[in-house]
């Protein structure tokens, strides 16, 4: 068992003045695998203050140079890959699938913003002035516990691009990923101060980030009832803050769309990171004339889901993070069945031989409608909600019918017509015939799933500030 017992600030692993312990529980089995000391306020001002100092000669650093660092720590993060793999897995239960997938995209973090960097302008004529994009000074990263490393990663790279120094306050629950993380960053050797990490509690240290007058934004993934905590806070100091929060996302599947093709992608668009995930495709619309097609096709695919063991390589399904959430996602699926949506697959309680772990079944309900709570509230466990419609129009208008806005996906074997709904639908990004990624392309949400955007270019212009000279 190991107990994380540092924190890191000005270039060094530091003992935190902070003395709280918390303890680190296997999704799998609920035995505890790991301790960490939690920092405190004190470890935050001090962070901020590492941070504030470094930005002063960071902030004056070349393109060249910011690459040069962006490549060092894809590096160090590359020759430990599957460390930070193996870690994720047995500290957060994502399965190997998943976890893989997810440091791929750490990795992707540091080279689309090396990507986008070789390009960027920092200065720019407009009109007959000289308009000079400057770094915003101290940004506060504060990330959630499902995809923990990547989050950090991507948003560390972005700070950095733009000349930016961090504080990052990862989620306490993955304290074993984040030392390994931070074990490859500290190999980077980056100028002190440029990164500090206080692991902590998020009324503490993600608390005193928010509130400090020397951070200038906020980056924050996470829940959007955290996220609305955010955004009040930080408008007492006129904080920049990109909010990257929940969702409900659609899933419209057209008339003629190839089921034998859709049905499967569905499912596995609601039950991506078990479920865990912000993007999943958990409200299944389909023409009503489908419906019968679409139950057999569902029986069919969610049968072959394969639920348990998290580092098995044919595993789809991996635990719940915590008891905690694993209680969440069972209050939904009792509640599906009182508000009288038709379970057809899945249900209450754990799968056979899995109860040591925060296992949950593989479930789809059928006959919901969109006014019903497991289609409006985001349940962040395998659970899909299947929606019929009679018309194109309904389709969209039910998708769109709801307060978030983050992903959407459409299937139909006329791709202009899935491009032509796609384009009447309120979402940050819109998936048609496929599960794809682009690290370059804008990624965020409409309404409540959050402000600004993060990736490409996009996402470097929300870590900088346009100064205009005038002569
Ligand atoms: P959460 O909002 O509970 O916590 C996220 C982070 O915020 C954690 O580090 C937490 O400690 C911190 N925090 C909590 N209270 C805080 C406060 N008062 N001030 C400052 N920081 C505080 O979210 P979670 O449970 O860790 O993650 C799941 C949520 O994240 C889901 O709602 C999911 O949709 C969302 N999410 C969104 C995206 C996206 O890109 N849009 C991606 C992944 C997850």
């Amino acid at each position: 068992m190991k107990t994380i017992d540092t924190i890191y600030v000005n270039g060094a692993f530091v003992k935190p003045h902070g003395t709280e312990v918390f303890d680190l529980i296997s999704p799998t089995d609920n035995g505890l695998i790991g301790k960490v000391i939690l920092g405190d306020e004190t470890d935050t001002q001090l962070a901020v203050a590492a941070a504030k100092e470094a930005f002063k000669t960071f902030s004056q650093t070349t393109k060249e140079e910011r690459i040069a660092y962006l490549q060092k720590l894809y590096d160090v993060v590359k020759q430990r890959e599957c460390e930070l793999i193996e870690v994720m897995v047995k500290e957060y239960g994502g399965t190997l699938h998943f976890c893989t997938m997810s440091i791929q995209n750490a990795l992707s973090g540091f080279t689309s913003a090396i990507e986008v960097l070789k390009t960027f302008e920092f200065q720019k004529i407009v009109g007959k002035s000289k308009v000079m994009l400057q770094p915003l000074g101290v940004v506060g990263i504060i990330t959630p516990w499902n995809a923990s490393n990547g989050f950090i990663c991507s948003k560390l790279a972005m700070s950095i691009a733009s000349g930016s120094t961090a504080v990052i306050k990862p989620s306490e629950m993955s304290a074993l990923q984040t030392q390994l993380l931070l074990e490859c960053f500290h190999e980077a050797a980056l100028p002190k101060g440029v990164f500090n990490i206080v692991n902590g509690r998020g009324d503490v240290v993600g608390a005193t980030l928010v509130n400090h007058r020397d951070v200038a934004k906020i980056s924050f993934t996470g829940s959007t009832a955290v996220g609305k905590f955010i955004a009040r806070s930080a408008a007492e100091t006129m904080k920049r803050v990109t909010l990257e929060l929940g969702g409900k996302s659609p899933n419209i599947i057209l008339d003629d769309a190839n089921l034998e093709d859709a049905i499967p992608m569905a499912v596995s668009a609601a039950y991506m990171n078990s479920g865990q995930a912000c993007i999943a495709g958990t409200r299944l619309l389909v023409h009503e004339s489908k419906i019968a097609e679409v139950k057999e096709l569902l029986k069919e695919t969610v049968e072959q889901v394969k639920v348990g063991n998290p580092a098995d390589a044919t595993t789809v399904l991996g635990p719940m993070v915590n008891q905690k959430q694993y209680n969440r996602v069972q209050e939904y699926i009792q509640l599906g069945m009182e508000e009288g949506a038709e379970l057809l697959m899945g249900g209450p309680g754990k799968p056979e031989g899995l109860e040591a772990g925060n296992f949950v079944k593989p479930t789809v309900f059928v006959n919901v409608t969109n006014d019903m709570r497991i289609a409006r509230e985001e349940i962040f466990g395998p659970v899909l909600s299947v929606i019929t419609y009679k018309t194109e129009e309904e389709a969209i208008e039910i998708a769109n019918d709801t307060d978030y806005g983050l992903q959407a996906y459409v299937s139909s074997s006329d791709v202009m017509r899935a491009k032509r709904v796609a384009s009447q639908i309120v979402a940050g990004r819109v998936l048609i015939n496929g599960l794809y990624h682009d690290p370059l392309a804008p990624f965020g949400g409409f309404k409540q799933s959050g402000i600004g955007r993060e990736m490409g270019v996009y996402g470097l212009e929300e870590y900088v500030e346009p100064k205009t000279i005038l002569v």
